[in-house]
């Protein structure tokens, strides 16, 4: 019998409707979407807090470079709102460990000193990754040591905070220079950040591009081969038949299969591979990281916290570093919510997931927020702590590229197994962490096995 080419996606994220969107318009359209949640979109998440629309995943379009970001210009078609975040006026906003504000000339020049570290770090990336018979790489922080400018002081942590955690989710200690430096989403789609704060949620931009295949022509995504609530756990392959077990006991069975789920889900083997994945993929995928990135919203009676132009971002500089250090208020998005978020990660975001959500908020209120402003400040009436690190749909954030793993172990990471293939944000090296790396993830990934079924077939007419 001639072969057929049935595809099981897992994932109902950007990257595993961009895989099926590709398919379908390549006239494969014998394809079904296995969801575990009752949901789709998956780190695009929409929550709320008082009655308002908070982002507890992606958040941020970049705008402004030589190419145009695919998730912007989804944003723009279906006119989500969307905030230019200014953080030129940081250097007037670092506050002390113990309150009051570091005086403006002397945040200047530590920030002139953290440029000089970047321009060191583009530099040394561009030296490394024209060595091509090499695999010399090193960390972010063995860059700032081999420029003799580790950040010491409160002061010099919470900016290299700034610059590197708050985009990677891990420390420059972790990061590898190489495949970071510079970060292509910004070069490529530019370093103005626009901030999505619509009703509809970031999560609309996966929706639309669900609608585009999967709707028939209604307002929302009614088709029957996109399945919701069912969570993979086990994956059983030969050489062209795939046969995927989900939770609930169905069983399901193709010629292909696309796995887009993280890489913190890949790592923690809440689905199990049978026969079992080679060594040297494990490997690989267990090499590789996945960040934590999270942000605590709250919500007060009133604000106490300085409000007008130049005001929208603070940052609390403590000798811990990363220790509530990034703080947005959402005046401008949404006047008179009177919310006030702060963003941590890695070991940080861990410890706060671990604990209750009330002792993070005494802790917020006792040990930050009194100290800058005042002991009368009013308590929060509520605080959101998203817990992607916990939650077994995805065990994290998004994934970086740690110092050390090789390029060759990146492209064992990707590459197929059998009739399995792997998509999601971690597998696109140029925009990986990204909504726009899982959007291109999707559309190489389901090319790639367009291609192995063209082979297929003309192999049959010989
Ligand atoms: P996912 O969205 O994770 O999709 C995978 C899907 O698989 C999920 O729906 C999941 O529920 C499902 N799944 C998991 N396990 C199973 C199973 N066993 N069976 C069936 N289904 C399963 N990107 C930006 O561009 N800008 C930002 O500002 C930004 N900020 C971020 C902030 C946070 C807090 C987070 C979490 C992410 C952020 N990102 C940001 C990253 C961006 O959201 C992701 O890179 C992108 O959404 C990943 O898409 P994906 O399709 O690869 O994976």
């Amino acid at each position: 019998s001639p072969p057929s080419n049935s595809v099981i996606i897992v994932g109902a994220g950007m990257s595993g409707f961009m895989a099926a969107k590709t398919l379908e318009e390549a006239g494969y359209k014998d394809f079904i979407i296995l969801e575990a949640s009752s949901r789709v979109g998956g780190r695009l998440h929409k929550g709320n807090i008082g009655g308002h629309t908070i982002e507890l995943g992606a958040n941020w379009v970049n705008s402004g470079g030589p190419k145009s970001s695919p998730s912007l210009q989804i944003a723009k078609k279906i006119k989500l709102k969307t905030f230019y975040s200014d953080y030129a006026n940081l250097t007037s906003n670092i506050y002390k460990q113990d309150g009051g504000l570091y005086q403006k000339h002397v945040v200047e020049s530590a920030v002139r000193i953290a440029k000089t570290r970047d321009a060191f770090c583009t530099n040394l990336s561009k030296i490394l990754s024209s060595e091509t018979t090499r695999d010399d790489d090193t960390s972010i922080l063995g860059s700032q040591r081999l420029l003799k400018e580790v950040p010491m002081t409160p002061l010099e942590m919470a900016i290299d905070y700034f610059f590197n955690d708050y985009e990677d989710a891990e420390p420059p200690r972790i990061t590898s220079l190489k495949t970071t430096y510079p970060r292509n989403q910004l070069v490529d789609f530019g370093e103005d950040s626009y901030f999505v704060a619509d009703p509809r949620g970031f999560e609309s931009v996966v929706h639309s591009v669900a609608k585009q295949f999967l709707s028939h022509g209604h307002q929302v995504i009614r088709d029957p081969r996109l399945k919701l609530n069912k969570v993979v756990r086990n994956i059983s392959y030969s050489k062209d038949k795939v046969t995927v077990k989900t939770e609930d006991g169905s069983v399901y069975q193709a010629n292909y299969a696309i796995v887009s789920v993280s890489i913190g889900v890949l790592q923690s083997d809440f689905i199990e591979f049978t026969p079992n994945l080679p060594l040297w993929k494990k490997l690989a995928i267990n090499n590789f990281n996945m960040a934590i990135y999270t942000k605590i919203f709250m919500k007060f009676p009133y604000k106490f916290w300085p409000t007008g132009p130049g005001t929208e971002f603070f940052i609390y500089a403590h000798e811990r570093r990363g220790y509530f250090p990034i703080w947005q208020h959402l005046e401008n998005e949404m006047p008179g919510s009177n919310i006030l978020f702060v963003t941590v990660t890695d070991e940080e975001s861990r410890r706060v997931e671990r604990q209750s959500d009330e002792k993070t908020k005494a802790e917020i209120m006792n040990n930050v927020l009194r100290k800058l402003f005042g002991n009368k400040i009013p308590e929060p009436q509520s605080i959101f702590v998203p817990r992607w690190w916990s939650n077994r749909f995805f065990n994290g954030s998004y994934s970086n590229w740690p110092n050390g793993f090789t390029q060759q172990s990146y492209k064992e990471l990707k590459e197929p197994i059998g009739p399995i293939y792997f998509t999601g944000e971690h597998t696109n090296s140029t925009y990986l962490g990204y909504i726009d790396g899982a959007y291109f993830a999707g559309i190489n990934t389901a090319n790639d096995l367009i291609k192995c079924f063209k082979q297929f077939s003309d192999g049959h007419h010989i």
